[in-house]
Protein backbone atom coordinates (compact mmCIF):
# COMPACT_ATOMS: atom_id res chain seq x y z
CA UNK A 1 0.00 0.00 0.00
CA UNK A 2 2.71 2.39 0.94
CA UNK A 3 4.54 1.58 -2.23
CA UNK A 4 1.35 2.30 -3.74
CA UNK A 5 1.09 5.44 -3.08
CA UNK A 6 4.58 6.45 -3.28
CA UNK A 7 4.16 5.59 -6.75
CA UNK A 8 0.37 7.36 -7.11
CA UNK A 9 2.83 10.53 -5.93
CA UNK A 10 5.29 10.40 -8.37
CA UNK A 11 2.86 9.56 -10.99
CA UNK A 12 1.14 12.77 -10.45
CA UNK A 13 4.73 14.61 -10.26
CA UNK A 14 5.29 13.37 -13.58
CA UNK A 15 2.49 15.18 -14.81
CA UNK A 16 0.18 11.95 -15.78
CA UNK A 17 -2.83 13.87 -14.60
CA UNK A 18 -5.52 12.66 -16.40
CA UNK A 19 -8.67 14.10 -15.16
CA UNK A 20 -8.90 17.88 -16.46
CA UNK A 21 -7.91 20.93 -14.58
CA UNK A 22 -11.07 20.88 -12.75
CA UNK A 23 -12.84 17.99 -10.39
CA UNK A 24 -16.55 17.26 -12.65
CA UNK A 25 -19.76 17.64 -10.77
CA UNK A 26 -19.63 14.08 -10.11
CA UNK A 27 -16.30 13.67 -8.36
CA UNK A 28 -17.07 17.30 -5.93
CA UNK A 29 -20.77 15.49 -5.40
CA UNK A 30 -19.09 12.18 -4.25
CA UNK A 31 -16.39 13.90 -2.02
CA UNK A 32 -18.49 16.04 -0.35
CA UNK A 33 -21.23 13.57 0.56
CA UNK A 34 -18.43 11.24 2.09
CA UNK A 35 -17.08 13.72 4.51
CA UNK A 36 -18.20 12.89 8.03
CA UNK A 37 -20.52 14.78 9.83
CA UNK A 38 -19.22 13.72 13.20
CA UNK A 39 -16.27 12.47 14.68
CA UNK A 40 -16.25 8.85 15.01
CA UNK A 41 -15.87 7.66 18.57
CA UNK A 42 -13.60 4.98 17.24
CA UNK A 43 -11.08 4.91 14.36
CA UNK A 44 -10.80 3.12 11.08
CA UNK A 45 -7.76 1.13 9.89
CA UNK A 46 -4.63 3.17 7.91
CA UNK A 47 -5.64 1.04 4.86
CA UNK A 48 -9.59 2.31 4.92
CA UNK A 49 -8.25 5.95 5.56
CA UNK A 50 -5.77 5.71 2.98
CA UNK A 51 -8.72 4.25 0.42
CA UNK A 52 -11.42 6.83 1.52
CA UNK A 53 -8.57 9.93 0.44
CA UNK A 54 -7.41 8.45 -2.44
CA UNK A 55 -11.07 7.11 -3.99
CA UNK A 56 -13.13 10.06 -2.43
CA UNK A 57 -11.33 12.94 -1.57
CA UNK A 58 -8.16 13.21 -4.54
CA UNK A 59 -10.63 13.17 -7.09
CA UNK A 60 -12.38 16.48 -6.22
CA UNK A 61 -8.97 18.45 -5.95
CA UNK A 62 -7.80 20.51 -8.79
CA UNK A 63 -5.20 20.27 -11.39
CA UNK A 64 -4.02 23.39 -10.08
CA UNK A 65 -0.37 22.77 -9.43
CA UNK A 66 0.17 19.39 -11.12
CA UNK A 67 -1.99 20.20 -14.53
CA UNK A 68 0.77 22.97 -16.55
CA UNK A 69 -2.33 23.92 -18.17
CA UNK A 70 -4.00 25.40 -14.88
CA UNK A 71 -3.13 29.28 -15.25
CA UNK A 72 -5.18 30.56 -12.93
CA UNK A 73 -3.50 32.58 -9.64
CA UNK A 74 -0.17 31.80 -10.01
CA UNK A 75 0.49 28.06 -8.49
CA UNK A 76 3.58 26.99 -10.15
CA UNK A 77 4.13 23.13 -9.69
CA UNK A 78 6.11 20.79 -7.93
CA UNK A 79 8.92 19.38 -9.01
CA UNK A 80 9.78 15.93 -8.40
CA UNK A 81 13.14 17.39 -6.40
CA UNK A 82 11.32 18.65 -4.44
CA UNK A 83 8.17 15.97 -4.32
CA UNK A 84 10.83 13.79 -2.31
CA UNK A 85 12.18 16.28 -0.20
CA UNK A 86 8.64 17.47 1.29
CA UNK A 87 7.94 13.89 2.07
CA UNK A 88 11.34 13.50 4.02
CA UNK A 89 10.04 16.65 5.70
CA UNK A 90 6.60 15.14 6.96
CA UNK A 91 8.33 11.70 7.36
CA UNK A 92 10.90 13.53 9.76
CA UNK A 93 9.11 17.00 11.14
CA UNK A 94 11.57 18.36 12.38
CA UNK A 95 11.05 21.58 13.86
CA UNK A 96 12.97 24.56 12.73
CA UNK A 97 12.80 26.82 15.42
CA UNK A 98 15.84 27.32 17.73
CA UNK A 99 19.18 27.00 16.06
CA UNK A 100 21.06 24.23 17.78
CA UNK A 101 23.77 23.33 16.16
CA UNK A 102 24.72 20.09 18.58
CA UNK A 103 21.54 18.83 17.92
CA UNK A 104 20.07 18.82 14.62
CA UNK A 105 21.81 20.21 10.99
CA UNK A 106 18.45 22.05 10.00
CA UNK A 107 19.09 25.68 10.29
CA UNK A 108 22.26 25.01 8.91
CA UNK A 109 20.31 23.44 6.00
CA UNK A 110 17.63 26.45 5.96
CA UNK A 111 20.93 29.17 6.28
CA UNK A 112 22.35 27.44 3.06
CA UNK A 113 19.56 27.02 1.19
CA UNK A 114 19.20 31.23 1.78
CA UNK A 115 22.23 31.52 0.13
CA UNK A 116 21.56 29.69 -2.77
CA UNK A 117 18.72 31.19 -3.19
CA UNK A 118 20.58 34.73 -3.42
CA UNK A 119 22.67 33.26 -6.10
CA UNK A 120 19.89 32.04 -8.36
CA UNK A 121 19.19 36.00 -7.91
CA UNK A 122 22.71 37.24 -8.29
CA UNK A 123 22.01 39.00 -4.65
CA UNK A 124 25.46 39.65 -2.95
CA UNK A 125 25.68 37.01 -0.14
CA UNK A 126 27.29 39.44 2.17
CA UNK A 127 24.49 41.44 2.54
CA UNK A 128 21.57 39.46 1.57
CA UNK A 129 21.78 36.10 3.50
CA UNK A 130 19.77 37.46 5.86
CA UNK A 131 16.64 36.46 6.17
CA UNK A 132 14.07 33.32 5.99
CA UNK A 133 11.50 31.30 5.16
CA UNK A 134 7.74 32.31 4.99
CA UNK A 135 4.64 30.50 4.39
CA UNK A 136 4.36 32.81 1.35
CA UNK A 137 4.68 36.20 -0.28
CA UNK A 138 2.12 37.33 2.13
CA UNK A 139 3.95 36.47 5.51
CA UNK A 140 7.22 38.27 3.84
CA UNK A 141 5.45 41.16 2.84
CA UNK A 142 4.19 41.45 6.81
CA UNK A 143 8.23 41.15 7.60
CA UNK A 144 8.86 43.44 5.31
CA UNK A 145 6.70 45.70 6.43
CA UNK A 146 7.27 45.18 9.91
CA UNK A 147 10.63 45.45 9.64
CA UNK A 148 10.33 48.79 7.69
CA UNK A 149 8.05 50.53 10.15
CA UNK A 150 10.80 49.52 12.87
CA UNK A 151 13.06 51.16 11.03
CA UNK A 152 11.81 54.10 9.47
CA UNK A 153 10.38 55.32 13.47
CA UNK A 154 14.71 54.95 14.35
CA UNK A 155 15.31 56.99 11.66
CA UNK A 156 12.51 59.63 12.40
CA UNK A 157 14.09 59.85 15.99
CA UNK A 158 17.00 60.36 15.08
CA UNK A 159 16.44 63.07 12.97
CA UNK A 160 14.92 64.69 15.88
CA UNK A 161 17.39 63.88 18.11
CA UNK A 162 15.09 62.10 20.78
CA UNK A 163 15.66 58.62 22.38
CA UNK A 164 12.94 56.13 21.46
CA UNK A 165 13.00 52.43 21.97
CA UNK A 166 11.53 50.06 19.51
CA UNK A 167 8.10 49.64 18.10
CA UNK A 168 8.58 46.00 18.56
CA UNK A 169 9.36 46.93 22.48
CA UNK A 170 6.83 49.93 23.17
CA UNK A 171 4.21 49.48 20.80
CA UNK A 172 3.37 51.83 17.55
CA UNK A 173 1.10 54.01 18.93
CA UNK A 174 3.19 54.75 21.64
CA UNK A 175 6.40 55.59 19.56
CA UNK A 176 4.63 57.76 16.93
CA UNK A 177 2.92 59.65 20.04
CA UNK A 178 6.81 60.59 21.36
CA UNK A 179 7.72 61.50 17.79
CA UNK A 180 4.63 63.87 17.39
CA UNK A 181 3.72 61.34 14.27
CA UNK A 182 0.52 61.09 12.78
CA UNK A 183 1.32 57.47 11.09
CA UNK A 184 3.12 55.34 8.25
CA UNK A 185 2.24 55.58 4.94
CA UNK A 186 3.01 53.16 2.42
CA UNK A 187 3.40 54.09 -1.07
CA UNK A 188 3.20 51.76 -3.59
CA UNK A 189 1.83 51.17 -7.71
CA UNK A 190 -0.81 48.40 -8.17
CA UNK A 191 0.11 46.47 -4.72
CA UNK A 192 -0.89 43.09 -4.48
CA UNK A 193 -3.61 42.62 -2.31
CA UNK A 194 -1.49 41.13 0.34
CA UNK A 195 0.81 44.00 0.84
CA UNK A 196 -2.46 46.12 1.80
CA UNK A 197 -3.53 43.10 4.01
CA UNK A 198 0.37 43.45 5.78
CA UNK A 199 -0.43 46.89 6.65
CA UNK A 200 -3.79 46.08 8.38
CA UNK A 201 -2.25 43.67 10.46
CA UNK A 202 0.27 45.63 11.45
CA UNK A 203 -1.51 48.64 12.73
CA UNK A 204 -0.68 50.80 9.57
CA UNK A 205 -3.70 50.52 8.03
CA UNK A 206 -4.88 49.53 5.10
CA UNK A 207 -6.40 52.84 4.27
CA UNK A 208 -2.56 54.14 4.26
CA UNK A 209 -1.52 52.34 1.62
CA UNK A 210 -1.66 54.01 -1.56
CA UNK A 211 -0.80 53.82 -5.31
CA UNK A 212 1.61 56.38 -6.52
CA UNK A 213 0.87 56.26 -9.94
CA UNK A 214 2.00 58.49 -13.50
CA UNK A 215 -1.79 59.71 -14.48
CA UNK A 216 -1.39 57.51 -18.04
CA UNK A 217 0.14 54.82 -16.88
CA UNK A 218 -0.72 52.79 -13.85
CA UNK A 219 2.36 50.63 -13.59
CA UNK A 220 5.18 53.20 -12.80
CA UNK A 221 5.34 55.87 -10.05
CA UNK A 222 4.76 58.96 -10.42
CA UNK A 223 8.39 60.05 -9.16
CA UNK A 224 7.56 63.74 -8.40
CA UNK A 225 4.31 63.30 -6.85
CA UNK A 226 6.18 60.25 -4.90
CA UNK A 227 8.83 62.92 -3.72
CA UNK A 228 5.91 65.12 -2.23
CA UNK A 229 4.70 62.53 -0.32
CA UNK A 230 7.73 61.47 1.57
CA UNK A 231 9.13 64.90 2.21
CA UNK A 232 5.52 65.15 4.49
CA UNK A 233 6.40 66.00 8.39
CA UNK A 234 3.63 64.34 9.18
CA UNK A 235 4.00 60.82 8.40
CA UNK A 236 7.04 58.36 8.12
CA UNK A 237 7.16 56.44 4.83
CA UNK A 238 7.40 52.59 3.13
CA UNK A 239 7.66 52.67 -0.48
CA UNK A 240 6.91 49.42 -1.74
CA UNK A 241 7.98 48.32 -5.46
CA UNK A 242 5.73 46.29 -7.30
CA UNK A 243 8.60 44.09 -8.91
CA UNK A 244 6.18 41.98 -10.80
CA UNK A 245 2.08 43.93 -11.11
CA UNK A 246 -0.17 40.69 -10.30
CA UNK A 247 -2.53 41.02 -13.28
CA UNK A 248 -0.37 41.85 -16.03
CA UNK A 249 3.44 40.83 -14.96
CA UNK A 250 4.36 43.77 -15.82
CA UNK A 251 7.37 45.38 -13.35
CA UNK A 252 6.88 48.60 -11.87
CA UNK A 253 10.52 50.12 -12.18
CA UNK A 254 14.02 50.03 -13.91
CA UNK A 255 17.03 50.41 -12.79
CA UNK A 256 17.14 54.07 -12.98
CA UNK A 257 14.17 54.23 -11.60
CA UNK A 258 15.36 52.39 -8.75
CA UNK A 259 18.18 54.34 -8.15
CA UNK A 260 16.34 57.91 -8.37
CA UNK A 261 13.49 55.76 -5.65
CA UNK A 262 16.81 54.59 -3.39
CA UNK A 263 18.32 58.16 -3.45
CA UNK A 264 14.71 59.35 -2.12
CA UNK A 265 14.26 57.08 0.65
CA UNK A 266 18.09 57.85 1.79
CA UNK A 267 17.18 61.27 1.87
CA UNK A 268 13.85 61.26 3.79
CA UNK A 269 14.24 58.24 6.25
CA UNK A 270 12.26 56.03 4.45
CA UNK A 271 12.03 51.90 3.80
CA UNK A 272 12.52 50.40 0.30
CA UNK A 273 10.26 47.22 -0.01
CA UNK A 274 10.34 44.85 -2.99
CA UNK A 275 7.27 42.72 -3.74
CA UNK A 276 9.01 40.30 -6.08
CA UNK A 277 6.97 37.30 -5.24
CA UNK A 278 7.05 36.47 -8.68
CA UNK A 279 9.13 39.04 -10.51
CA UNK A 280 12.40 38.15 -8.87
CA UNK A 281 12.69 35.10 -11.12
CA UNK A 282 13.56 37.44 -13.83
CA UNK A 283 16.69 38.00 -12.25
CA UNK A 284 17.63 34.58 -13.21
CA UNK A 285 17.92 35.50 -17.04
CA UNK A 286 21.13 35.92 -18.74
CA UNK A 287 21.95 39.32 -20.60
CA UNK A 288 20.25 37.97 -23.75
CA UNK A 289 18.10 40.58 -25.81
CA UNK A 290 14.48 38.16 -26.12
CA UNK A 291 14.51 38.98 -22.12
CA UNK A 292 15.66 42.48 -21.86
CA UNK A 293 12.69 43.88 -20.82
CA UNK A 294 12.21 41.22 -18.10
CA UNK A 295 15.92 41.93 -16.83
CA UNK A 296 15.25 45.45 -16.91
CA UNK A 297 12.67 45.69 -14.76
CA UNK A 298 14.38 42.98 -11.71
CA UNK A 299 16.99 45.02 -12.00
CA UNK A 300 17.91 46.67 -9.22
CA UNK A 301 15.82 45.18 -6.47
CA UNK A 302 19.19 45.29 -4.93
CA UNK A 303 18.87 48.06 -3.88
CA UNK A 304 15.76 47.68 -1.25
CA UNK A 305 15.84 47.41 2.22
CA UNK A 306 13.59 44.28 2.06
CA UNK A 307 12.39 41.62 -0.58
CA UNK A 308 9.42 39.13 -0.79
CA UNK A 309 9.55 36.28 -2.80
CA UNK A 310 7.41 32.67 -3.25
CA UNK A 311 8.68 29.54 -3.02
CA UNK A 312 5.63 27.86 -3.96
CA UNK A 313 5.22 30.05 -7.29
CA UNK A 314 8.05 30.40 -10.12
CA UNK A 315 10.48 27.97 -8.00
CA UNK A 316 7.69 25.16 -7.71
CA UNK A 317 8.22 23.50 -4.77
CA UNK A 318 4.80 22.63 -2.83
CA UNK A 319 2.71 24.77 -0.98
CA UNK A 320 3.21 26.80 1.57
CA UNK A 321 6.62 28.15 0.40
CA UNK A 322 7.75 32.09 0.64
CA UNK A 323 11.09 33.60 1.53
CA UNK A 324 12.31 37.24 2.73
CA UNK A 325 15.57 38.70 2.15
CA UNK A 326 16.68 41.93 4.64
CA UNK A 327 19.41 44.14 4.25
CA UNK A 328 19.41 45.02 7.80
CA UNK A 329 20.25 41.91 10.12
CA UNK A 330 20.11 43.31 13.23
CA UNK A 331 16.28 44.37 12.33
CA UNK A 332 13.85 41.51 12.12
CA UNK A 333 14.29 40.68 15.70
CA UNK A 334 13.95 43.85 16.91
CA UNK A 335 9.90 42.96 15.64
CA UNK A 336 9.75 38.93 16.35
CA UNK A 337 11.80 38.01 19.35
CA UNK A 338 11.04 36.09 21.85
CA UNK A 339 10.81 38.46 24.82
CA UNK A 340 12.21 36.59 28.01
CA UNK A 341 12.29 32.86 26.86
CA UNK A 342 15.95 32.28 27.94
CA UNK A 343 15.84 28.88 27.48
CA UNK A 344 15.49 28.62 23.82
CA UNK A 345 19.11 30.63 23.59
CA UNK A 346 21.08 28.71 21.07
CA UNK A 347 23.92 26.92 22.61
CA UNK A 348 27.87 27.66 21.66
CA UNK A 349 27.69 28.32 18.13
CA UNK A 350 29.62 26.01 15.94
CA UNK A 351 29.28 26.64 11.79
CA UNK A 352 28.28 29.78 11.07
CA UNK A 353 26.21 32.21 13.04
CA UNK A 354 22.88 31.87 12.51
CA UNK A 355 20.05 33.76 14.26
CA UNK A 356 17.02 31.49 15.20
CA UNK A 357 14.41 31.10 12.91
CA UNK A 358 12.12 31.85 16.43
CA UNK A 359 13.49 35.39 16.67
CA UNK A 360 13.70 36.78 12.96
CA UNK A 361 9.84 35.25 11.84
CA UNK A 362 6.23 35.14 12.41
CA UNK A 363 6.34 31.33 14.02
CA UNK A 364 8.17 29.74 16.66
CA UNK A 365 7.50 26.23 16.22
CA UNK A 366 7.98 25.64 12.32
CA UNK A 367 8.36 23.07 9.67
CA UNK A 368 11.75 22.24 7.59
CA UNK A 369 9.93 24.15 4.72
CA UNK A 370 13.73 24.73 3.13
CA UNK A 371 14.23 21.61 2.60
CA UNK A 372 12.35 20.93 -0.52
CA UNK A 373 13.87 24.41 -2.05
CA UNK A 374 17.13 23.49 -1.31
CA UNK A 375 16.74 20.02 -3.17
CA UNK A 376 15.16 21.71 -5.86
CA UNK A 377 17.83 24.22 -6.31
CA UNK A 378 20.64 21.02 -6.47
CA UNK A 379 18.29 19.71 -9.36
CA UNK A 380 18.24 22.05 -11.53
CA UNK A 381 21.03 24.71 -10.57
CA UNK A 382 20.33 28.19 -12.05
CA UNK A 383 21.03 26.47 -15.89
CA UNK A 384 17.86 24.38 -15.50
CA UNK A 385 15.87 27.20 -13.74
CA UNK A 386 16.80 29.66 -16.56
CA UNK A 387 15.40 27.37 -19.07
CA UNK A 388 12.55 26.00 -16.98
CA UNK A 389 11.62 30.61 -16.68
CA UNK A 390 12.26 30.80 -20.37
CA UNK A 391 10.02 28.11 -21.50
CA UNK A 392 7.37 30.14 -19.54
CA UNK A 393 7.82 33.31 -21.17
CA UNK A 394 8.08 32.51 -24.74
CA UNK A 395 4.93 30.38 -24.18
CA UNK A 396 3.39 33.48 -22.76
CA UNK A 397 4.79 35.84 -25.76
CA UNK A 398 3.04 33.37 -28.24
CA UNK A 399 0.19 33.22 -26.81
CA UNK A 400 -0.29 37.01 -26.75
CA UNK A 401 1.26 37.25 -29.94
CA UNK A 402 -2.00 35.11 -31.41
CA UNK A 403 -4.03 37.14 -29.14
CA UNK A 404 -3.16 40.23 -30.45
CA UNK A 405 -3.81 38.86 -34.14
CA UNK A 406 -7.13 37.89 -33.40
CA UNK A 407 -9.97 39.64 -34.40
CA UNK A 408 -12.25 38.76 -31.50
CA UNK A 409 -9.86 39.80 -28.70
CA UNK A 410 -7.71 42.25 -27.50
CA UNK A 411 -4.66 42.26 -25.31
CA UNK A 412 -4.02 44.15 -22.07
CA UNK A 413 -2.52 46.75 -21.71
CA UNK A 414 -4.05 47.69 -24.65
CA UNK A 415 -0.21 47.71 -26.78
CA UNK A 416 1.21 50.51 -28.79
CA UNK A 417 2.49 47.93 -31.48
CA UNK A 418 2.85 44.06 -31.88
CA UNK A 419 6.25 44.21 -30.94
CA UNK A 420 6.25 46.16 -27.90
CA UNK A 421 3.68 43.77 -26.73
CA UNK A 422 5.92 40.58 -27.48
CA UNK A 423 8.96 42.71 -25.54
CA UNK A 424 6.86 43.50 -22.15
CA UNK A 425 5.32 40.24 -21.82
CA UNK A 426 6.71 38.20 -18.72
CA UNK A 427 4.99 35.01 -17.78
CA UNK A 428 1.27 36.70 -17.52
CA UNK A 429 -1.08 37.47 -20.51
CA UNK A 430 -3.70 39.81 -19.93
CA UNK A 431 -6.98 39.78 -22.27
CA UNK A 432 -10.55 40.37 -22.60
CA UNK A 433 -13.50 39.71 -25.60
CA UNK A 434 -13.70 42.60 -28.04
CA UNK A 435 -17.76 41.61 -27.74
CA UNK A 436 -18.88 42.56 -24.36
CA UNK A 437 -21.46 40.37 -23.76
CA UNK A 438 -19.05 37.13 -24.05
CA UNK A 439 -16.27 39.39 -22.53
CA UNK A 440 -18.79 39.07 -19.11
CA UNK A 441 -18.62 34.92 -19.69
CA UNK A 442 -15.46 34.51 -20.57
CA UNK A 443 -13.80 32.91 -18.00
CA UNK A 444 -16.64 30.96 -17.10
CA UNK A 445 -16.63 29.78 -21.07
CA UNK A 446 -12.84 29.32 -21.07
CA UNK A 447 -13.24 27.01 -17.24
CA UNK A 448 -16.40 25.38 -18.60
CA UNK A 449 -13.96 23.36 -20.86
CA UNK A 450 -12.08 21.93 -18.21
CA UNK A 451 -8.78 21.76 -20.59
CA UNK A 452 -7.57 25.17 -19.01
CA UNK A 453 -7.94 27.63 -16.18
CA UNK A 454 -7.63 31.26 -16.86
CA UNK A 455 -8.80 33.75 -13.52
CA UNK A 456 -10.79 36.16 -14.01
CA UNK A 457 -10.12 39.64 -12.98
CA UNK A 458 -10.60 43.27 -13.61
CA UNK A 459 -8.87 46.08 -15.73
CA UNK A 460 -9.35 49.43 -16.33
CA UNK A 461 -12.71 48.84 -14.72
CA UNK A 462 -13.93 46.29 -17.17
CA UNK A 463 -13.83 42.38 -16.93
CA UNK A 464 -10.73 40.65 -18.60
CA UNK A 465 -9.00 37.11 -18.27
CA UNK A 466 -5.31 36.43 -17.00
CA UNK A 467 -3.21 33.29 -18.03
CA UNK A 468 -0.20 32.80 -15.89
CA UNK A 469 2.51 30.61 -16.88
CA UNK A 470 4.26 29.33 -13.57
CA UNK A 471 4.71 25.57 -14.21
CA UNK A 472 7.83 23.87 -14.32
CA UNK A 473 6.17 21.24 -17.32
CA UNK A 474 5.49 23.75 -19.64
CA UNK A 475 5.94 23.01 -23.01
CA UNK A 476 5.78 25.60 -26.01
CA UNK A 477 4.39 23.98 -28.71
CA UNK A 478 2.06 21.64 -27.27
CA UNK A 479 0.84 24.47 -24.51
CA UNK A 480 0.70 27.31 -27.45
CA UNK A 481 -1.92 24.58 -29.51
CA UNK A 482 -4.08 23.71 -26.40
CA UNK A 483 -4.57 27.53 -25.01
CA UNK A 484 -5.11 29.21 -28.52
CA UNK A 485 -7.06 25.91 -29.58
CA UNK A 486 -9.57 26.76 -26.45
CA UNK A 487 -9.28 30.74 -27.03
CA UNK A 488 -10.30 29.85 -30.81
CA UNK A 489 -13.31 27.68 -29.89
CA UNK A 490 -15.08 30.13 -27.02
CA UNK A 491 -14.47 33.12 -29.52
CA UNK A 492 -17.03 31.14 -31.65
CA UNK A 493 -19.35 29.96 -28.98
CA UNK A 494 -23.34 31.62 -29.44
CA UNK A 495 -25.38 31.88 -27.21
C1 LIG B 1 1.06 35.81 -4.98
C2 LIG B 1 1.57 37.12 -4.59
C3 LIG B 1 1.55 37.55 -3.26
C4 LIG B 1 0.94 36.72 -2.16
O1 LIG B 1 1.59 35.52 -2.09
P1 LIG B 1 1.08 34.24 -1.28
O2 LIG B 1 2.15 33.30 -1.60
O3 LIG B 1 -0.26 33.90 -1.86
O4 LIG B 1 1.01 34.61 0.16
C5 LIG B 1 2.12 38.77 -2.96
N1 LIG B 1 2.62 39.54 -3.93
C6 LIG B 1 2.61 39.20 -5.23
C7 LIG B 1 3.19 40.13 -6.24
C8 LIG B 1 2.08 37.97 -5.61
O5 LIG B 1 2.07 37.62 -6.90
Amino acid sequence: MHEQILQDLWKVAQGKWESGVLPSAESLARARASLPTTLPATGASLESIQRHILDDIVPGFNGGSISPNYYGFITGGVTPAALFADNVVSAYDQNVQVHLPSHSIVTEVEFNALGLLADLFRLDRSTWQNGTFTTGATASNVLGLACGREWILRKAAERKGVQVSSVGESGLFEVLHELGLSGVQVLSTLPHSSLVKAAGVLGIGRANVRSICRAHNMLHFDLELLEKELARTDKVTIVAVSCGEVNTGRFATTKEDMTRIRQLCDKYGAWLHADGAFGIFGRILDDDPEFATVKTGSDGIELADSITGDGHKLLNVPYDCGFFFCRHPDLAAQVFQNANAAYLTPGPSEGPPIPSPLNVGIENSRRFRALPVYASLLSYGRDGYREMLQRQIRLARCINEWIYDHPEYTALPEPTSKSDLIDQTFMGVLFRAKDAQLNCKLAKKINDTSRIFVSGTSWDGAPACRIAISNWRVDVERDLELVTGVLAEVSELQD
